[in-house]
């Protein structure tokens, strides 16, 4: 399942294509994905421009020039595939930006939604979106919606900037018996952080899954050392695989044009039974279940 920074990586793959360019037209091979699409969703999208695309938690947000928000989740299995148009020049066509990444599906049945863009800056393109599982979703958002929408309103902060200080951990977390994994997972909290990078977070801060949330909250509701530095661990997790996600843009000429998800090399998480990776720690990474889902931690330095 794509986690929040393979969707920034592929926002970043799609923006340069996509922002500044018209829709247009829309081609519907299926009438719903995890939900079903929007009534009229190609002719309400025909003709309009893209001002500008964004990300909330794990959803990708096209700004339309009618103040309409097309949110795009790309669920379990959904990836986007960048096609220059038939009619692109070579040089149009060097400028598509993709990243090859963990094996996506090529199955041209499980196309599901193609975007053709024209005046764009890379010139005429296909966006395709590929979803096996269809667990993925599209729907619109009318102008001002977002605050209200039922797939929004609930969610916490975002995971990558400084929004997320030692401070607004405190205001989160205060007087909360819930574990430290179980708060950084909810999504009401902090918005599109998954499984994977709280394992990894954690154990860069060097905290136990299993301590108490509020336990790093003082009496007075200021954050303690050590959340401040939970705050910087979260926050440089999340940057880490940014970057390493981006790093698979670079290469535009040898991608095939699609983007999906990386694999990116773990510190903790899916390392059950090896020496734990900080210097001078002897511990050995265990596996416990919390809430159905596998936490990786060191017993001796997660404290
Ligand atoms: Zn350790």
């Amino acid at each position: 399942m794509p986690e929040l920074p393979e969707v920034e990586t592929v926002r970043r793959g799609l923006q340069p294509v996509m922002e500044g360019a018209t829709i247009a037209d829309v081609t519907l091979r299926r009438p719903d994905l995890r939900l079903p699409l929007p009534e009229r969703f190609a002719e309400r999208l025909a003709g309009r421009g893209i001002d500008h695309l964004g990300r909330r938690a794990k959803y990708l947000l096209a700004e339309l020039d009618d103040g309409t928000t097309l949110a795009i989740h790309l669920g379990m299995s959904g990836s986007m595939r960048i096609e220059a148009a038939d009619d692109a020049t070579a040089d149009a066509r060097a400028r598509v930006p993709g990243a090859f990444l963990f094996p996506r599906s090529t199955t041209l049945t499980h196309d599901h939604v193609v975007f053709h863009l024209k005046d764009g800056p890379s010139g005429p393109a296909t966006i395709v979106f590929n979803d096996p599982r269809r667990f993925g979703l599209m729907t619109l958002i009318e102008p001002g919606g977002m605050e209200t929408h039922p797939l929004f309103r609930h969610l916490g902060i975002e995971p990558t900037g400084n929004a997320l200080s030692g401070e607004a951990l405190a205001r989160l977390f205060a007087g909360k018996a819930a574990p430290l994994k179980a708060a950084l997972l909810d999504q009401r909290l902090i918005a599109g952080l998954g499984n994977i990078y709280v394992c990894e977070a954690l154990w860069r801060a060097r905290l136990s899954p299993r301590r108490a949330a509020g336990s790093l909250v003082t009496r007075d509701g200021k954050a303690t050392k050590r959340l401040e530095a939970l705050a910087l661990s979260v926050r440089e997790t999340i940057a880490d695989a940014i970057a390493a996600g981006g790093s698979t843009l670079k290469d535009y000429r040898q991608a095939d044009g699609s983007l999906g998800y990386f694999q990116h090399s773990f510190a903790v998480y899916g390392r059950e039974g090896e020496a734990c990776r900080h210097e001078n720690c002897r511990g050995i990474i265990s596996r416990i279940v919390q809430s159905g889902r596998s936490t990786f931690f060191c017993p001796i330095c997660q404290r």
